[in-house]
């Protein structure tokens, strides 16, 4: 058994990420070998490729001067909600050693500006991402179960919530498409109901949508605080580094890839300040960066690749503590599922020109978080890699929220200066929209899992499981086919 120090971060949990000077960081010290079992969950033994250390080299440190070698079965690069859940599943469901890198830390990237809805009221029996989302929306269910059944509560944990969700529209075509939608999502399995304009304020007595308009009401649907679920799993992946099968780098950028020179397979990753080794895959869950990272990865090599993931920022507005009244449930408006679809050249209804070149689209999604805040969204845009707050856009998402709430328009935005913040998020964007979730033709231990764009809480059970199945060799419950690279990325 080695000793080894590893410094564990915690990380600040919100997306405004403040680096805590490194000698804030608690120091945990155990022994490991890094290794856990030589066997697989499905009992088959681990090839050691020959270039493998059979022992690791010991200290991760956090200085960045000196630069170490480790040994893992799995390097996980990104600490998404991606990242983290598929670190989770391996260490629950195999006896796999597992790694996760990140370039800076949980909840810096998509995740932690999530608004938090798992609804399935917006998604699409019999699309390419149906059986993924119900699968995923199952498993977040039995994650919520387990919890309580752990003694511990769901609500405080994860911000658990069953609020059920309302996509609501305003004129009578609208009301007519909400009605087949809620015949389509009956058919499938689901809770669903339609509700008139008067049920509705039954349900949400501040929302105004017109004698014409009404909602699909889905009441099983259930919201999480996405922060406070990363922190939650986060620590329960923690628990195994004792037993030496957990590790985490993070303000630790992976910079390369380590091929062998007689097989030319991937043998682990180099980071910044790190040689990470690993015996049976890489898993790339960069979010919106996998494209350029992947891209970097393989320069050199004859691998011909491109996860063709672009930044789409997205701005939500918080105002904390809102007493001027409550919301019972989930809200999205109609426009949401068009905007979500919009292709990248393509004006939504609710766009708005701020700049040239740019054409941000911004639909009405309202959520209440167990703190009591009101979170208001939601805004999609292409402008790169930047996270600056765009007042232009904060000010649209509350116009378009007072459209359906009259008594916002009372309130000016001004009179929240104290109590607002605003989340900003790069999601993770696929053209065709479905996620890249597949081994990399010609390397099946590198497995790509990103571009889920607006969905990545909701998907990222059944992502995580699906990930781990390929890595053991499970038979899976999701056909894979819709997610392959084969024909996207290569
Ligand atoms: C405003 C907003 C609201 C949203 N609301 C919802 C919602 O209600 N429900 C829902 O299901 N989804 C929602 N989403 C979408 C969801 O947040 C994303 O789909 C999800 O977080 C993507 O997770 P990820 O792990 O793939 O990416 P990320 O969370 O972006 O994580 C990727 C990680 O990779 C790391 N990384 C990048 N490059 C490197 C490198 N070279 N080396 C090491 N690490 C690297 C980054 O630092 C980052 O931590 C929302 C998104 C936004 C922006």
């Amino acid at each position: 058994m080695a000793s080894v120090t590893l410094h564990i971060q915690s990380p600040p949990l919100n997306n405004d990420v403040v680096s805590l000077p490194r000698n804030h960081f608690p120091i945990v010290t155990f022994k490991t070998t890094f290794f856990g079992s030589s066997l697989t969950a499905n009992g088959k033994p681990l090839s050691l490729p020959k270039t493998f250390r059979t022992q690791p080299v010991i200290t991760s440190s956090s200085s960045s001067s000196s630069s170490s070698t480790h040994t893992f079965d799995v390097v996980i690069i990104g600490a998404g909600i991606i990242g983290l859940t598929i670190a989770r599943q391996f260490l629950i469901g195999s006896d796999l050693s597992v790694a996760v890198v990140d370039k800076d830390v949980p909840c810096s990237g998509a995740t932690g500006a999530g608004q938090g809805y798992l609804w399935m009221v917006h998604k699409e029996p019999e699309s390419d991402t149906w059986d993924l989302t119900m699968r995923s929306y199952k498993l977040w269910q039995m994650f919520a179960e387990k919890v309580r059944a752990q003694g511990l509560d769901p609500l405080q944990e994860l911000g658990w919530k069953r609020t059920g969700s309302l996509l609501v529209g305003k004129t009578a075509k609208e009301a007519a498409t909400l009605k087949k939608k809620v015949k389509r999502l009956s058919e499938a399995g689901l809770r669903a109901e339609y509700l008139t304009s008067d049920a509705l304020r039954l349900k949400e007595p501040e929302l105004e949508v017109g004698k014409d308009g009404g909602a699909a009401f889905l009441p099983d649907d259930c919201q999480l605080d996405a922060q406070r679920a990363v922190a939650f799993i986060q620590k329960a992946n923690r628990h195994f580094s004792t037993k030496g099968r957990y590790a985490e780098f993070f303000h630790d950028p992976v910079t390369g890839l380590l091929r062998s020179d007689s097989s030319n397979e991937v043998e682990g990753v180099r980071t910044f300040k790190n040689t990470l080794y690993c015996k049976k895959a890489v898993i790339v869950a960069a979010g919106c960066w996998s494209g350029s990272l992947v891209h970097d990865l393989f320069r050199e090599s004859d691998i011909l690749l491109n996860v063709p993931v672009k930044p789409r920022k997205g701005h939500l507005v918080v105002l904390e503590n809102f007493s001027s009244f409550r919301l019972d449930h989930g809200l999205m408006e109609m426009g949401y599922v068009d905007h979500l679809h919009d292709a990248l050249d393509r004006k939504s209804s609710h766009s708005v020109k701020v700049e040239e070149g740019q054409t941000p689209s911004v639909s009405m999604t309202a959520t209440m978080d167990t703190m009591g805040n009101l979170v208001l969204g939601s805004s999609r845009q292409f402008t790169g890699y930047s996270t600056k707050v765009d007042e232009s856009i904060i000010n649209h998402i509350w116009k378009r929220a007072g459209e359906f709430f009259p008594k916002l328009k009372e309130l000016p935005l001004e009179d929240f200066t104290l109590d607002r913040k605003v989340r900003i998020g790069l999601r993770p964007y696929m053209p065709d929209g479905k996620p890249v979730i597949g081994p990399v033709p010609g390397l099946m231990n590198v497995i790509i899992a990103t571009g889920h764009e607006g969905g990545g809480l909701s998907m990222a059970l059944g992502t995580a499981e699906m990930v781990a199945d390929m890595v053991l060799g499970n038979l899976g419950i999701v056909d894979l086919a819709a997610f392959a690279l084969q024909g996207r990325c290569c």
